[in-house]
């Protein structure tokens, strides 16, 4: 039986990231610009949707938001091409790659990996799907984020370091694509701290936006 892909949270099987997307994000977290895509993996686990809250993992001091445009798989591939990449292409989603800041620090000081900073429980905020036929253009949408109502995040795709066809290609020579995986692609600059009691609102222009409260664990 066909999967349904608008319900790709519920059988997708895994989340793979890119960190260090955007030139203006690298900068204010003072990292260097990469010449490769820099890929990590949240676990399905963390995906939370509108209604349920954001968590605060217990012992994180300093949560960060990140707004990201998502790609969801449709049909999946292994060693694609850049020029087919788009065919396997279903939909979009808006995602959250919330971010234990100081847990990710330490690892990074330690030479660990990220996985705790970026797998807890509820680090996956996503909204409903988005056909592909809704966004013509994904290398040309609009970002943002609120923390209370103010504006903390706003950027477009058009300032990602690598395409989303040249990030298919890229992640799907080391590891397959499948049906119903999810590709964050990056943040834009802007990224800090939410607290408890916080609300998080983001969008992906006038297309979608979702709506978050931030608990403590
Ligand atoms: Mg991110």
């Amino acid at each position: 039986m066909q999967k349904n892909l608008s319900r790709y949270w519920e059988w997708g099987r895994k989340v793979v990231c890119i960190g260090r997307n955007y030139l203006d994000h690298c900068a204010e977290l003072k990292n260097p610009v990469p010449k490769e895509p820099l890929i990590f993996l949240k676990p399905t686990s963390s995906y939370v949707q509108e209604g349920k809250p954001i968590k605060i993992p217990k012992g994180c001091q300093n949560v960060h938001h990140e707004v990201e445009l998502g790609v969801v798989i449709a049909k999946g591939g292994s060693k694609v091409l850049e020029s087919d990449a788009m065919d396997l292409v279903g939909g979009y989603i808006l995602a959250l790659d919330m971010t234990a800041r100081d847990w990710q620090d330490k690892a990074k000081s330690q030479g660990k990996p990220w996985s705790l900073a970026k797998g807890f429980d509820t680090s996956c905020p996503i909204s409903s799907f988005i056909p592909k036929e809704k966004i013509p253009n994904p290398a040309e949408i609009d970002l943002w984020l609120n923390v209370n109502g103010a504006k903390k995040q706003e950027g477009t795709t058009k300032d990602m370091i690598f395409s989303i066809p040249y990030l298919i290609s890229y992640i799907s020579n080391v590891m397959t694509l499948e049906a119903g995986d999810v590709i964050l692609t990056g943040t834009p600059q802007g990224v800090g701290p939410v607290v408890n009691g916080d609300v998080i609102e983001c969008g992906i222009s006038k297309i979608i936006n979702m709506k978050f409260n931030v608990e403590s664990e």
